[in-house]
């Protein structure tokens, strides 16, 4: 552990102030909302779309006192238990730290880069090396600037190899992660087409990823990702391909039924290998594994051994529903301390259940390393448990935890076999286990089933869409993230904890029932009802559920109601009508509107504003222009009339990017934080939900057969037909029958035979490598989805069934 003192020392930072120079630092804090032990944080104000410097009042209340700056903070200048070291660049300070620290280990530390794969490569090498290794792998997918120094903090001297991922998406990047990994050994997984946007050529790409093997000492990749004469020749290569000069080659390759059977030489030997995969890119990550299994001298016969045994398992933290209301995060993959304290940290996100479990499997070289005991225990006592169980041996370390129920199994049969006495219900379970202890088995128990079409939602992404936006506004904006209609589709309580955590300002339903029920999950956020019903002035009121107000008649009625129950000050949000002819009070009300709020005392206007119909369409221009002038002329009149000032806002997504000028006090984040680009300009956004279902059966048909109701999918070739699980009662409508639907299945694209039936439809696969079971991603391009049937993707999105399983993703 390191002293603010040393730290100053050691990489000359001045200590602007100075309270305990002896204090000790263990852990690098850059967010106030995720502090495990206050005592021992180092707070980095780093500088990304939030500026760290402002949430240091949040970070001192959690009792950090020491600070890494780069502006001067007034917050802090009458403070004096606080050690406050300024520095011209905060991320640059803290990367300097980690490579001081990553100096002090001589172990070998394997990078991991590439376009694809990285995740999965670093995974499975920490599974087939485990045996006999103690190995670190950096958490998730934490490979950016900010990543894998924090990763990289976490190594200590009790490993003997670790695993680090890096990841880039601009040109200029690799070399800071190099010298911070300063990697012995190198994995360059692939190189395919992801982040190219800020790439001119492949080949920049290229170059630039390899920047990360500069030092290394042996470099292992594919040949046909990689020639010989890119590197530097004093680095060894050990490639893997089908040419017979790769090392590892792969000779020959049959797949059947999800299996493929490789015929591999590994150096001098033939081997036949069977994983249970087909797709390309998971017989490139095993290729890659193999590659340096065979580099670290492991024999083939312990290799294939090891390989066999890989499994196509999830690797993300996942969120799903479970039996008796229970919500299940399934982090079943792998379990260590970084990835645990990850997981509790979603766990908390998650506000719909007030009872939070754990059900933990012991961890790799836990019984041997005090420090990591403690470490575990420290993490376990901060997060908030009621309910704790161990699996896995030596339990008295963890009898004095400060958690009211804790139970014991020496392993997952035994658990298994209380199941029922546990008697999980309504709670929050978080299940983590360590490969070997096979959680699966738990989570195949706990969660509910999905019948083959699933709706997955990966909610970093999410996160990362409200960052472009947020980045695009000013800072003293506020945003509301709009969570109609389910999260346009994407689920309720599950993305509403997220924006929460988040920290957007508020949030904005249709209807009371919807704001009812994130009332009910723990939501607090201030909510905003654009459609409120008369019949439910009760539950607004009840749960603090704010009303757009459209009418005079409707804030007459409301009004009314509110003097009956005596309430007073209730904010409501009055909506102005410039165009769009759907609900809202004409400009020419203002005044009578004025009339009536300054004769009563029931409520008051918390925010002011109108929809633009067309912010997205350049043609359209002149009469949005005319809507804002419009609205700002109401809205100066309405705030002179009533003597107090209220948010003002009419941007939606469109808006947000094409007009500035109408930021005002707040935006409304709509499609764009779902990750939909309807103004094709923010290439950084991603993709938040993924509709996916399986094949069901697979025929050989001939030319002439027909296939669907009404005889309408003529065949006009010998054809080989998919039936897939998805047809228009899971939303998939019957306008995309007879060849107007395309899916994917294993990359390659399918149009639908026939019509949709209610709950499958059949695709043309004539040609391709398909088989029962594949997956099959229904929407591949949403946009182009949506314009093949003449609508908008927002239809797509919100009418995907509720009869149509989600899961959230995590990373
Ligand atoms: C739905 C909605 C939005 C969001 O619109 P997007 O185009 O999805 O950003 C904003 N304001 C109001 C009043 C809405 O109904």
């Amino acid at each position: 552990m390191y002293t603010i003192k040393f730290i100053c020392e050691k990489l000359n930072g001045k200590p602007l102030m100075s309270n305990d120079l002896s204090s000790k630092i263990s852990e690098l804090v850059y967010d106030s909302r995720k502090v495990n032990n206050p005592d021992e944080s180092l707070f980095f104000a780093l500088k990304a779309t939030r500026d760290g410097h402002d949430f240091i009042p949040d970070a001192y209340a959690k009792g950090i006192r020491n600070f890494v700056i780069s502006n001067p903070v007034a917050f802090l200048g009458d403070k004096k238990d606080v050690n406050v070291i300024q520095v011209h660049n905060v991320l640059q300070f803290m990367q300097e730290l980690v490579t001081y620290h990553r100096e002090q280990f001589h172990y070998p530390i394997i990078g991991i880069t590439g376009s694809n794969g990285k995740s999965i490569v670093k995974a499975w090498l920490f599974q087939l090396l485990i045996p006999e290794k103690k190995v670190y792998q950096s958490p998730k997918s934490y490979n950016s600037q900010l990543g894998v120094a924090l990763s990289l903090w976490n190594l200590g001297p009790q490993y003997d190899l670790a695993l680090i991922e890096a990841g880039i998406s601009e040109p200029g990047e690799m070399d800071a992660l190099q010298k911070m990994i300063q990697p012995n050994i190198g994995v360059f997984t692939n190189i395919g087409v992801a982040h190219s946007q800020n790439f001119e050529t492949k080949q920049q790409k290229l170059t630039e990823k390899l920047k990360l093997f500069k030092d290394v000492e042996v470099l292992v990749a594919g040949s046909e990702y990689l020639s010989k004469d890119l590197i530097d020749p004093k680095i060894k290569l050990v490639s893997w391909g089908k040419s017979d000069t790769d090392q590892i080659q792969l000779i020959q390759e049959e797949t059947f039924n999800q299996v493929s059977k490789l015929k591999i030489k590994i150096g001098e030997l033939i081997c036949i290998c069977q994983v249970p995969f087909t797709d390309r890119a998971s017989i490139e990550n095993v290729m890659s594994c193999i590659a340096v299994m065979y580099f670290l001298g492991y024999d083939a016969e312990t290799i294939v051994e090891r390989i066999q045994a890989l499994k196509p398992l999830e690797m993300r933290l996942q969120l799903k529903k479970g039996v008796n209301h229970c919500s299940i995060i399934d982090d079943s993959y792998s379990n260590d301390l970084a990835s645990l304290k990850i997981s509790l940290e979603f766990l908390h996100q998650q506000n719909q259940h007030s009872q939070k479990s754990l059900i933990l499997s012991e961890m790799e070289g836990l019984m041997e390393s005090d420090k990591l005991q403690q470490k575990l225990k420290d993490l376990l006592n901060n997060s908030q448990l009621q309910k704790f169980i161990w699996v896995g041996q030596d339990f008295e370390w963890l009898k004095d935890l400060g958690i009211n129920s804790i139970q014991q199994f020496s392993n997952t049969e035994e658990f298994l076999s209380h199941l029922t006495e546990l008697n999980f219900h309504d709670e929050s379970i978080l299940i983590k286990g360590a490969r070997k202890f096979q959680f699966e088995r738990i989570v195949q128990r706990l969660a509910l089933r999905s019948h083959g079409t699933v709706l997955e939602i990966n909610l970093n992404a999410i996160t990362n869409n409200l960052m472009v936006y947020r980045s695009l506004i000013p800072r003293n904006v506020k945003l509301m993230a709009m969570v109609k209609a389910f999260s346009y589709g994407s689920g309720s309580f599950e993305v509403a904890n997220l924006l929460q955590f988040s920290k957007v300002d508020y949030l904005t339903v249709a209807f009371a029932d919807e704001g009812v029920e994130l009332r009910t999950a723990g939501i607090t956020l201030p909510i905003m009802v654009l459609s409120p019903d008369r019949d439910t002035f009760q539950s607004l009121v009840q749960h603090n559920l704010e009303p757009e107000v459209y009418s005079m008649d409707f804030l007459e009625e409301f009004i009314d109601f509110l003097k009956e129950q005596n309430i007073k000050d209730f904010k409501i949000h009055l909506k102005l009508d410039t165009g769009m002819h759907r609900l809202g009070l004409f400009p020419s009300e203002i005044e009578a509107v004025i009339e009536r709020l300054r004769n009563q005392d029931q409520v008051r206007v918390q925010s002011f504003f109108t929809h633009l119909v067309a912010s997205g369409d350049p043609k359209q221009d002149e009469f949005t222009a005319y809507q804002i002038s419009t609205y700002q002329e109401a809205a100066a009149k309405l705030e002179a009339g009533l003597g107090y000032k209220f948010i003002q806002h009419v941007a939606n997504t469109s808006a947000i990017v094409r007009w500035p000028q109408a930021h005002l006090d707040m935006v409304r984040l709509g499609i764009g934080l779902y990750g939909v680009d309807m103004d094709k300009n923010l290439p950084n956004l991603e993709q938040v939900s993924s509709l996916k279902t399986t094949v069901t059966q697979i025929k050989e048909l001939p030319a002439g057969e027909t296939v669907g109701y009404d005889r309408k999918g003529v065949l006009h070739r010998d054809s080989k037909i998919a039936t897939v699980k998805i047809g228009y009662a899971d939303g998939y409508s019957r306008r995309f029958g007879n060849s107007v639907g395309k899916m994917q299945i294993n990359g390659n694209l399918a149009s639908t035979v026939g019509n949709i039936c209610m709950d499958m439809c059949m695709l043309d696969v004539t040609g391709q490598d398909v088989q029962v079971g594949d997956e099959v991603l229904v929407f591949p391009n949403l946009m182009q989805a949506s314009q093949d049937i003449g609508t908008i993707p927002y239809e797509l999105l919100v009418n995907i069934s509720s009869r149509v399983k989600r899961v959230y993703y995590y990373e």
